[in-house]
């Protein structure tokens, strides 16, 4: 925490998109100061952040700058370059950076993620650079990128040995066994440096065409049990990581069994819920961990929750929405993100909380597409 008297702590986010977005309101309510290190003067969390500083985070001197000014500095997204982190951290700033590019390494490279899993909660996988090393790997198969990659991009389906060459002209890729999963599910938990650990219900969410769609909390597909060992295997990463701040665990469900996806060591979407529908939001949690305060309590203010992200769609005013969902649906909560509409784009979301998931679920369509100008004023 910040020395100097009376003085709020300063937490450093870099990255302005909208996750750095909607840390600024639990912020504001605690007191504590955010400073934003952004690409442009347009990044949508400048408009509720008024201490930005404009700059490249791939540049040394700007990263380790920013970072010197601040009591602590967290992340946006994963895209800074762990060497860098490293340099920075190793000028005596490393207890400023929350999570450390210890941790951060296997949010950012998918290996590095596959070899700390327990084979277990693993979906077979394979490294490999040339099509030699993959032909009895077995087809159909899903390859990715190996650093990098949201929402589906770096991810692909491949079906035979001529698309997999195809794709290694460009490097290396991680290959994984296609997995006929029942359902995807994310296990959102915070730790702070103390080794303090908080777990929300589990959320399963709804994907086409590799973007969430909707989330729903408590996964309706999830036995009591399954949850738990959900939870704790994502508790068990946390700690084996060493994380510090939000992160989601990603995992297919098949059958009986959770094999873990993908790691976000960062608040994320599947946790957006939270905000309406916890004791305490992801972007409070958070803020709270990477400070090495106390975690809050994670337990939920209703049986359900729904999130539905807005896609963009062909209309590019998106308050215009306001008079007809407002009217229709008081219980509805709205997040825009200030972003400039592009088709498909994440633009905001709703929640709606409630005892009936399929009705919940339902209300949050409903508002979603008609922000996207798919839905009419009297469709239900
Ligand atoms: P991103 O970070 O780009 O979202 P993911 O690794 O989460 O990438 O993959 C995107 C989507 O691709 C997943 O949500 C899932 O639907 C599908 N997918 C990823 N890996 C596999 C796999 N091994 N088997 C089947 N589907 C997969």
């Amino acid at each position: 925490m910040n020395s100097r008297r009376n003085a709020p702590p300063i937490v450093g986010v870099i990255g302005g998109g909208q996750l750095a977005r909607m840390m600024a309101a639990p912020a504001g309510a605690l007191g504590i100061h955010l400073r934003l290190l952004a690409e442009s003067a347009h990044e949508c969390a400048n408009q509720v952040i008024p201490d930005v500083v404009i700059g490249d985070f791939r540049d040394y001197e700007t990263l380790r700058t920013f970072v010197a000014s601040c009591d602590v500095v967290t992340f946006d997204h994963e895209h800074v370059p762990n060497a860098l982190l490293r340099r920075v951290a190793s000028e005596g700033l490393e207890e400023k950076l929350q999570p450390g590019p210890n941790a951060l390494q296997y949010a950012q490279e998918k290996v590095k993620m596959r070899e700390l899993v327990a084979a277990e909660f693993s979906p077979r996988w394979r490294q490999v650079a040339h099509i030699d090393e993959a032909r009895d790997f077995g087809f159909p198969c899903i390859a990715k990128s190996l650093i990098g990659g949201y929402d589906g991009k770096g991810v692909w389906r491949v079906e035979n040995e001529h698309e997999l060459t195809e794709l290694l002209k460009h490097g290396g890729l991680l290959l994984e066994e296609l997995v006929p999963f029942d359902a995807e599910i994310s296990v959102l938990v915070a730790r702070s440096p103390h080794g303090q650990a908080a777990v929300w219900a589990v959320t399963e969410t709804i994907q086409e065409n590799g973007i969430c769609v909707q989330t729903i909390t408590p996964a309706p597909h999830l036995s009591e049990a399954l949850a738990g060992k959900a939870q704790a295997i994502a508790l068990s990463i946390a700690e084996q990581t060493g994380v510090v701040g939000v992160m989601a665990v990603e995992m297919f469900l098949v059958g009986e069994d959770l094999l873990v996806n993908e790691l976000a060591m960062r608040p994320h979407n599947s946790g957006h819920w939270s905000i309406e529908g916890a004791m305490t939001s992801q972007f409070e949690q958070h803020l709270r961990a990477v400070l090495d305060l106390p975690l809050g309590a994670t337990g939920m203010r209703a049986p359900h929750a729904v999130m539905g992200n807005i896609l963009g769609g062909d209309t590019s005013d998106l308050h215009r929405a306001y008079l007809h969902l407002f009217a229709r649906d008081p219980g509805l909560k709205v997040h825009l993100y200030g972003k400039e509409v592009r088709p498909g784009r994440k633009v905001g979301h709703v929640t709606v909380l409630g005892e009936d998931a399929k009705r919940l679920r339902a209300r949050a369509l409903h508002a979603t597409e008609f922000f996207a100008g798919r839905a009419g004023e009297h469709d239900e």
